[in-house]
């Protein structure tokens, strides 16, 4: 089904620590349709981890607005954004944050245990392990796998419940590059044939080059968004600013000027 799945607009995330206050997301729109496969880049610090979180309603905004599916979740409570989480989004984190008692199997059926039962569970469950290459691993604990064998095993487990979308936070970082360039492989396949809608935050330029298009923050906004079949791409990839579509760096400043002097 095509559509928007994520819709944020002017979304921000400050953080204040006594008088003092860290933007961490400042003022961020960005739309993210159906079956789009894209890479969120930027220096350490710059808020991808905090962007994400906020597009996975992992956290509240200071401000601004979040829909999923078309219907904001702003005002919803503690319980309706975890069930938001658990139906429609798909996690992979950097540390792969497997359960170390339970088998591979036993890790993608997690998100199940909390929603209605679903007879098919394990067959399910089965062939997303397979999908990911993980056939003869069903039964093994996270401690018998490798690296890139456990973040096979996150993503199984981020596509049980059929998410909308799969928010992945360096989801590489902790894998050699040849075992790297596998998995993105094999998210490239999940993305191309079977419409799998994926945001990826990454700092790795080979890794942003496999998607389609190219979000790069700077202190909690975005510096350019660019595609793939777009101008600038090879830009982004590279960290410099994009002209294409976007004030250049003098006028987004001057704006930011603008708006302070306002806002006394
Ligand atoms: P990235 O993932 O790009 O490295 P983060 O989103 O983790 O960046 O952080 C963005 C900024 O927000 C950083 O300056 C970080 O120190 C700050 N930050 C993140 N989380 C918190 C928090 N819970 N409390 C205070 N500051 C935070
Ligand atoms: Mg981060």
């Amino acid at each position: 089904m095509p559509g928007t799945i994520l819709q944020a607009t002017e979304l921000a995330k400050i953080y204040r620590r006594g008088t003092s206050e860290v933007r961490a997301v400042d003022g961020i729109s960005l739309q993210v349709e159906a079956g789009e496969f894209m890479a969120i880049m930027g220096r350490s610090g710059s808020g991808k981890t905090t962007l994400l979180d906020l597009l996975g309603c992992l956290l509240r905004p200071t401000s601004g607005q979040l829909a999923i599916d078309g219907r904001s979740v702003i005002g919803a409570s503690d319980a309706q954004l975890a069930t938001i989480r658990r139906e429609r989004i798909g996690f992979v984190f950097q540390e792969f944050n497997l359960i170390p008692t339970m088998t591979a199997m036993e890790n993608v059926l997690l998100p199940l245990r909390y929603g209605p039962r679903r007879r098919d569970a394990r067959r399910r469950a089965g062939e997303l392990l397979e999908l990911v290459g993980l056939r003869d691993r069903v039964n093994h604990r996270p401690t018998e796998l490798s690296g890139g064998e456990q973040q096979r095993v996150a993503i199984a487990r981020a596509l049980v419940n059929d998410p909308a979308v799969v928010l992945a936070d360096e989801p590489t970082g902790e894998l050699d590059s040849a075992t790297s360039e596998r998995l993105i492989t094999t998210l490239r396949e999940l993305n191309g044939e079977r419409g799998v809608t994926i945001v990826i935050v990454t700092h790795d330029a080979g890794v942003a080059g496999a998607t389609d298009r190219v979000v790069r923050l700077q202190d909690g906004r975005v510096i350019a968004d660019v595609r793939r079949d777009g101008r600038g791409f090879e830009r982004a990839l590279r960290g410099e600013p994009s002209t294409n579509g976007h004030r250049p760096r003098v006028w987004a400043r001057l704006g930011e000027l603008l708006d302070r002097a306002r806002s006394r």
